[in-house]
């Protein structure tokens, strides 16, 4: 079994949801997690989470929403995380190409949902794009108030920044970003990061992998992505499945 450890199935419609979950899970791909992207959007993947088995739910502010509206304290974080099918914490970060809120705001998002990781224990799903100084700077102040788990999702950073979050007990998710013809460094990275870290995902309905790119992307198809990790990595597609769904339990220590 491969899981998806980030997808967003509150951007399906609502009668055809339950589809794109049969899919996943006839391609193979039998859990997924659904993330969160603003306090009043939690009670979407919520709901999805109770009424999917396969299905678990993160909540967070995405950095792109870190400007719609108040962000959350520590304390109302940890309290939305307060949910048997909620697993992490995110996703929250710095996103500096969008540039959609100050990156002041987006700072100050991050730091505060790093630090409801660490007040949960659940892992933090962080999203980095043309940010890796700030990442890393952030990452190593936060840590020194105390360790919390976390993955980088949808990596596509530069080797360094993964070197780094892999030294503060980082995970590592690759997307179908991985796929992509012109994603030689990263498949490059990909090879050598260490094993007990890879995770994959599909950040669906975005980034289809190849042979699909270009289609709407959908949590089944993170079987393509896992088969081109397992290639880089000199692996079998079923040795990779078995050690990225074993380092996915080994983070998201809820999801049972
Ligand atoms: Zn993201
Ligand atoms: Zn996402």
């Amino acid at each position: 079994m491969i899981i998806d450890s980030h997808c967003h199935l509150d951007y399906f419609g609502e009668e055809e949801v339950e589809a794109v979950i049969a899919r996943a899970v006839a391609a193979g791909v039998g859990r997924m997690v659904t993330i969160g992207t603003s306090v009043p959007q939690a009670a979407a993947v919520k709901a999805l989470a109770e009424r999917f088995p396969e299905v678990w739910a993160t909540v967070g502010v995405h950095p792109h929403r870190a400007a719609e509206g108040p962000m959350p304290t520590v304390e109302e974080l940890v309290a939305l995380a307060d949910h048997p099918r909620v697993i992490g914490i995110g996703e929250s970060g710095l996103d500096y190409f969008y540039d959609k809120a100050p990156r002041a705001v987006q700072q100050e998002g991050f730091r505060r949902h790093l630090r409801a990781a660490r007040a949960t224990g659940l892992p933090m799903c962080i999203h980095a794009r043309d940010a890796d100084a700030d990442c890393a700077r952030i990452l190593a102040e936060e840590r020194a108030g105390g360790a919390f788990p976390f993955l980088m999702h949808c990596f596509s950073s530069s080797p360094e920044l993964a070197e780094k979050a892999v030294e503060m007990g980082g995970y590592i998710s690759f997307s179908g970003i991985l796929t992509f013809p012109k994603s030689a460094e990263l498949r490059a990275l990909a090879a050598r990061l260490p094993e007990e870290r890879l995770l994959v995902e599909t950040d669906a309905p975005y980034l289809a992998p190849v042979p699909l790119r270009g289609k709407r992307c959908e949590p089944g198809y993170t079987v393509h992505t896992a088969r081109v990790l397992a290639e880089v990595r000199g692996m079998s597609l079923e040795a990779l499945a078995a050690v990225t769904t074993a380092n996915f339990h080994r983070l998201f220590t809820k999801a049972a």
